[in-house]
């Protein structure tokens, strides 16, 4: 059985299915008849509590390496386990009740939600899900369900979910995780980007694969094409044996070349350079051959913390990852929380539309006590290498006015201080709301450089929520609007002297590359593994064909149009790459 999905990272995954069931559990109903029977079900809670703690400490122990940061996660589901709102209540309506252990948990678990909603502070309130977490641990044991317990993987499995989110990637040793397919999410989601940077092959917005396919069947993915394969045939196995096989050796051939510039065909140097969403991941870039980062997200200081990041905690990351990148760029995006991406160190309030809400720019210009602590870091690393600070969600030039007044300040309080830093810092935006499309030339007067964030410019675009599996199809980078908004980015950037970069995930997008490069972008910015292959794609592009290529491609009325003309053309001036037979082999 094969079911299509939104391929994620590419690759070629072949292994058995580990199934991560979240969906809740229904809890059975039993009355107990005498006091051997209540003994034996306090017992057997007992038991399921005990065990689920030793699978958290288990979990924690194995957290490794850059894992280790969120060990407090575990801490806190340790903490949530014993608390006495949880399992001695739940044991206690046990005896009292004389009701069986599931239906005990269940009722406590249910007062201890009306008890959260009851709270007024929004972080607590949220915390909720941690406790719903714990709980249907316990009751996987008391079910006696197949756990899902990926914390604890110790087999060479494909991850197969509903959702997953970052709590869950960070408890999984992705050493035994080959693959992931997930039934949410699109090619912009969590899963996608972590599994992108780690070099995973992944399919995502399967729709039902969680439901489908069964703990243990042996599955295939191909994260490049969108596909999942459950159990397939000795035909297709081997067919997909070679592919993987084909796919894993082009990708060592293209690796080797990646230390080598990307200049066109005709000559024109493209800088490719690496997005990051941890300091630690600046040590492993420049390996794919990144020229710099063109984008660290930094929400990751926030995401999962209960304290705000201190101004030196901050500095001593930037300057590390300084440090790391020598003379190259480092382009440090400032706080983009709100939309999708949520922190629990940060309060925001619930929003009925939280993409259209206080996010990014919008929340740290409210919040200036907070962005400042990080232009001060930002500023301060930059005396020790060649740092950039980029605006993300820039919708019109009065923000960039004030935030760029907001700079200003923090230079002169650093003078004051007495510290040092770059008084040239290149102050840059991200071009990622249609409205700073249509006043990019007012912009490109006061910005260093843009940068287009495409994962959010399509969605607001084309009204397409970049995290709804529903419209995933829907989320075409190649459409008309899309190109024509690239177009005019450009062309407003060059006309004012400043060079425009893109750093979302078309970026990255081989395919996408020769097309990119014939609107006139300078800079692409991406998953620091999809590097290789860019730079292989950039070194082969005529330009001057290219060009024309993309001049055409403004003038179609279809994104099916242009990914005709596209394939085409990809077909013929790189039929080892992307031609139908290059295909059949990948
Ligand atoms: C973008 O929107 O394209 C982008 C690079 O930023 P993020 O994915 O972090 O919103
Ligand atoms: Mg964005």
């Amino acid at each position: 059985m094969r079911l299509g999905g939104v391929g994620a990272s590419p690759g070629i995954a072949i292994a058995r299915a580990l199934v991560v069931v979240r969906r809740p559990l229904q809890a059975p109903y039993a009355v107990l008849t005498d006091e051997a029977q209540v003994a034996a079900e306090v017992e057997r809670f007992n038991e399921a509590v005990a065990a689920t703690e030793a699978e958290l400490n288990a979990a924690k122990a194995d957290l490794s390496g850059g894992l280790a940061e969120y060990a407090h996660i575990i801490d806190a589901h340790l903490l949530i386990l014993r608390d006495n709102m949880i399992s001695q209540r739940a044991a206690s309506y046990i005896s009292q009740r004389r009701i069986n252990a599931e239906w005990a948990l269940s009722l406590a678990v249910q007062e201890a939600q009306s008890a959260f909603q009851r709270i007024k502070d929004e972080y607590i309130r949220s915390r909720f899900a941690d406790v719903d977490y714990v709980t249907n641990q316990v009751m996987r044991h008391l079910i006696g369900h197949q756990t899902d317990d990926i914390a604890r993987i110790r087999d060479k499995v494909i991850v197969v979910a509903h959702d997953l989110s970052p709590a869950d990637t960070a408890q999984m040793d992705l050493d035994w995780v080959l693959g992931f397919a997930t039934d949410m999410g699109g090619p912009t989601s969590h899963t996608a980007i972590m599994a992108q940077a780690r070099a995973i092959p992944a399919v995502v917005g399967c729709q039902r694969a969680s439901r489908v396919v069964q703990n243990g069947d042996l599955i295939i993915i191909d994260g490049g094409e969108g596909l999942l394969i459950i159990n397939p045939d000795e035909e297709t196995l081997h067919l997909y044996r070679e592919r993987q096989e084909a796919y894993e050796l082009y990708s060592q051939e293209v690796l080797a070349q990646a230390g080598q510039d990307a200049r066109t065909a005709d000559g024109v140097r493209v800088h490719v350079v690496a997005n990051i969403e941890m300091g630690a991941e600046a040590g492993g870039v420049a390996g794919y051959g990144a020229e710099g980062i063109g984008l660290y997200r930094t929400e990751f200081f926030y995401i999962n913390k209960r304290q705000l990041p201190t101004e030196q905690e901050l500095l001593e990351d930037f300057q590390d990852v300084a440090r790391r990148m020598g003379d190259l760029p480092v382009t440090i995006r400032t706080l983009d929380i709100g939309g999708d991406k949520f922190a629990h160190s940060v309060d925001l309030a619930p929003e009925a539309n939280p993409a259209l809400g206080l996010r990014a720019i919008r929340f740290c210009l409210q919040e200036r006590g907070l962005f400042k602590t990080q232009l001060r870091a930002i500023l301060r690393a930059s005396s020790m290498g060649r740092m950039r600070i980029m605006f993300p969600m820039i919708s019109g030039l009065g923000e960039l006015r004030k935030a760029r007044a907001i700079v200003e300040d923090v230079m002169t309080e650093l003078d004051h201080r007495g510290l040092a830093f770059d008084r040239q810092i290149k102050v840059g935006i991200m071009v990622e709301v249609p409205s700073a499309v249509m006043v990019a030339d007012h912009l490109a007067r006061h910005a260093d450089f843009f940068s287009i964030g495409t994962n959010d410019l399509i969605q607001y675009a084309l009204a397409i929520d970049r995290v709804n599996e529903y419209v995933a199809h829907l989320y075409q980078p190649l459409h008309p609007a899309v190109l024509r908004m690239i177009d005019r980015v450009v062309r407003a950037g060059h006309a004012n002297g400043i060079p425009v970069a893109m750093c979302g995930e078309m970026a990255g997008d081989p395919r996408a590359v020769p097309l990119l490069l014939g609107l006139g972008l300078d800079e692409l910015s991406m998953n620091a593994m999809t590097i290789p292959r860019v730079k292989q794609v950039a070194r082969r592009t005529d330009l001057g064909l290219w060009r024309a290529v993309a001049q055409e491609a403004l003038t179609l009325p279809t994104a099916s149009d242009v990914a005709e003309l596209i394939n085409r053309e990809l077909n013929d001036n790189f039929p080892d790459i992307f031609g139908a037979a290059a295909s059949e082999k990948r």
